[in-house]
């Protein structure tokens, strides 16, 4: 079985957290599931390939390798919907995105709060240590949560989503200066965008986030059609389509970076 989550250390402020791009399933889950759930369209595709760019930031990445209809570790472990009176999916996800169930058995509660412990804690426990320790030798770091999903999703969202998709919060996540740096550095590309729009930062932003503390979080949302060659299997990465996408990511990141170090020796208050 693939590992619950893959930490590779890096020196710099920079985390990288991939909470879904992971495509396995414990065989109790695989047995668990329908035909249609054991395809795992809903996962953040070739999430490594596409931050292959960030290398030169000499990140930590910490990855989940099993697939988000195990447990999804973007969302409150205590069950509370991420955006009240919308459409999301759960914890453990009842359907697909498109509102398609997933499970022959579906889990109860028990079986939740057992998946919780087994395959969430440790995702958490291991992201929560990285943070500590990037703190322990910078006292700040850059959180930047990564995720894609496919822009025509009508049970979620109206139209066609733009290509990134930058959440904060709505600006609780990390400091002002930071945000507005990523949105200018955004503003800087050609690709569709925006910032707290339908996609304002799950579980993870708004749980790490603490920029009084020195550590400013981002979730960055990308529609899928901006680096598969489409949104359909098998999900291939296109390079070529993604190489506009990749150079946006960069500067954003380094622009975040930038602000969140000035943040860090007061400068910026
Ligand atoms: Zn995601």
């Amino acid at each position: 079985m693939t590992d619950i989550v893959t930490v590779t250390r890096g020196p710099s402020p920079l985390i990288l957290s991939m909470p879904h791009p992971g495509t396995d399933l414990p065989p109790e889950v695989h047995a668990a599931l329908n035909e249609r759930g054991r395809l795992v369209e809903d996962t953040d595709w070739h999430m490594r390939e596409l931050y292959a760019f960030a290398e030169r930031f000499q990140p930590t990445i910490v990855e989940a390798g099993l697939s988000r209809y195990v447990i999804d570790l973007n969302r409150d472990p205590s069950g509370a919907s991420l955006y009240p009176g919308q459409a999301t999916t759960e914890l453990v996800p009842t359907t697909t995105f498109d509102g398609a169930p997933i499970w022959a058995t579906p889990p109860d509660e028990a079986e939740i709060a057992r998946r919780r412990e087994a395959y969430f804690q440790p995702y958490h426990d291991a992201l929560a240590a990285e943070i500590a320790r990037a703190k322990a030798t910078h006292g700040w770091c850059l959180l930047w949560d990564c995720h894609s999903i496919k822009s025509v999703i009508p049970r979620l969202f109206p139209g066609t989503l733009p290509t990134l998709n930058l959440g904060t919060n709505s600006g609780a996540s990390c400091a002002p200066a930071v945000e507005t740096a990523a949105t200018a550095a955004m503003a800087g590309h050609a690709l569709t965008q925006i910032a707290n729009g339908r996609f304002k930062g799950g579980w993870i932003t708004r749980h790490y986030g603490r920029p009084q503390d020195g550590v400013h979080a981002i979730q960055m949302e990308i529609a899928l059609s901006a680096y598969l060659a489409k949104e359909a299997p098998p999900w291939r990465f296109d390079a070529a389509t993604a190489r506009p996408l990749q150079t946006a990511l960069d500067s954003i990141i380094d622009a975040a970076l930038a602000a969140a170090m000035v943040q860090s020796v007061g400068l910026g208050r």
